[in-house]
């Protein structure tokens, strides 16, 4: 059964597998075509295309950009963008650098609270430019602070625990007109991780739509059939394009695979071609 996925990470941001092992175990799964979306960095794409080359498989350039509204972080994708757009890039850089402002203020954080870690071992583990909290979890894995990465966030990293540091990060509106900017396509993330507070779903997918979105990731790993089926009915509904992906991490995530999540994501190929016609690309 043929398969898309159009959401995955390498170790070019918080991923722990190669653009090369990514693409091969894609090609295992039965992928046909594919999406690298490395938080906030495109640098993945070169290898990706070659690893794509080789196994036969279409690679679409993607990322993922973190944005942030009233109280909620909002990832908004981007497909199809010339990712090696002076600009975006520009743009991508200064938002990375403000991960890394935050980083060490983090290890401060768990340092203060008596555990022993130092960014230096962060920065090696993860053995690239793209720090993220995960990596913060595999160190404090590593050295049996926690048992897992769940347990890194529930303790210490997520939201309202005692090493948050929140980051600077740019509007929705923003990151949208990022990835248009690079002619790509803006798709909402995740609507289920999405935290609402004064409005519904659908007024914020109605007004990330007059800022430019073109879609809505409605197929995700961690969507119940429900979700599925609600999120479905509010693209159609906006007139939005449907996507689909796994969010694969490798190790940082090992219950997702490539192309099928938990075992039960299945994303329609027939999605692609109306994701191309909308840019203009078919
Ligand atoms: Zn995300
Ligand atoms: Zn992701």
């Amino acid at each position: 059964m043929s398969r898309l996925d159009l959401h995955l990470h390498t170790t070019h941001s918080d991923g722990s597998c190669t653009p090369t092992e990514v693409v091969t175990m894609a090609h295992r799964a039965g992928v046909t075509a594919l999406a690298i979306t490395d938080h906030d960095i495109t640098t993945g794409m070169a290898e990706a295309f070659t690893a794509g080359q080789q196994c036969g498989i279409e690679i679409i350039p993607g990322v993922e950009i973190s944005s942030f509204a009233g109280n909620s972080e909002l990832h908004i994708l981007g497909y199809f963008l010339d990712w090696q757009d002076f600009d975006l890039l520009e743009r991508l850089t200064t938002l990375r650098e403000s991960r890394h402002r935050r980083n060490p203020r983090i290890i401060e954080r768990l340092q203060t609270l008596g555990i022993d870690i130092t960014y230096d071992e962060v920065r090696a583990l993860a053995g690239t430019d793209s720090i993220g909290r995960p990596h913060i979890a595999r160190v404090l894995m590593d050295k049996h602070v926690v048992a897992s990465a769940k347990e890194a966030f529930d303790r210490f990293l997520a939201e309202g625990k005692p090493a948050y540091i929140p980051r600077e990060l740019p509007s929705p509106a923003e990151a949208i007109s990022w990835i248009k900017a690079a002619r790509g396509l803006a798709v909402l993330a995740h609507p289920t991780w999405v935290k609402l507070e004064d409005c519904s779903l659908v007024d914020l997918v109605r007004q990330l739509k007059a800022d430019g979105l073109d879609g809505v990731e409605v197929y995700y790993s961690t969507h119940a059939a429900r979700q599925t089926r609600e999120y479905l009915n509010l693209a159609q509904q906006l007139g939005l394009l449907v996507t689909g992906g796994s969010d694969f991490h490798g190790l940082t995530k090992p219950d997702i695979e490539v192309g099928i999540g938990k075992g039960t994501l299945h994303i329609p190929p027939s999605l692609l071609p109306k994701m191309k016609k909308a840019t203009g690309r078919l």
